[in-house]
This record gives structure tokens, sequence and C-alpha cells, in this order.
């Protein structure tokens, strides 16, 4: 199954991290160097839920900021299970880049040379 560029349009919803949440993601035993203030929701346009954005990673435990229109909140998540494929060799199609239990399609990595090309 091949992905059109235009399908790949992402939810615009954006959120600003406040203090405590950015403390929070300071504190936990990462070495990424800082952590990003305004993050964007990486669901599927039009999900349904909570969006969801990727704060941090700490070895396979997944920190995710969820929020709504009036609230938000940090909860962590295991990768979605269809980046497990170990049977494959297409690893720019298969493996998922959101959590466990995420509304929507999956998001799949795009190759390199589709990155390049924007
Ligand atoms: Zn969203
Ligand atoms: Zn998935």
């Amino acid at each position: 199954m091949s992905i059109a560029n235009e399908d790949l349009r992402n939810c615009p919803a954006r959120i600003t991290l406040d203090a405590a949440q950015l403390a929070f993601f300071n504190e936990l035993p990462t070495e990424a160097p800082s952590v990003q203030s305004e993050l964007g929701c990486e669901l599927e346009l039009g999900h349904e839920g909570s969006h969801a954005a990727l704060g941090h990673q700490v070895e396979t435990t997944t920190w995710w900021i969820q929020w709504t229109l009036s609230a938000s909140e940090i909860n962590p998540y295991t990768w979605c299970p269809a980046r497990s494929t170990p049977q494959t060799d297409s690893r720019d199609d298969q493996d998922c880049a959101l959590f466990d239990g995420h509304p929507g399609r999956h998001l799949t990595s795009r190759p390199a040379w589709q990155e390049r090309a924007a």
C-alpha cells in the first residue's frame, strides 16, 4: 500500500508546554539536550480523541503530551505495535511512529529521499 503525499497531512493542533510540564521532561533520565516548548499534534488530520505529541523517549517508554481544548497531560506509552514487524524487509512502510492505542491510522515514516525533496 502506497501513500500519496496529499494523504500525509497531520492534525494542525499545537500546544505550548507550561513550566511544570517542561520541568517534568527536564527531570527525565534522557540525553536529549532540551525540550521543545511548542509541539504539534502528530496524529492524522481529523482524528478522534485528544491531540498527542511525543515529548520524550526513555528506553522503551515514550512520553506523550495529550491535550484537548481544556486540559493537557503527559502519559507514558509503548510504541505502537505496528512498529514491530521483524518479518519484513520494508522498514520504511511498516514502522509506526505513534503510541500504542493511538486513534487514526498508523503514521509510517517516509523514506529519506522524500523528506529531502520538500
Ligand atoms: Zn490532533
Ligand atoms: Zn500505529
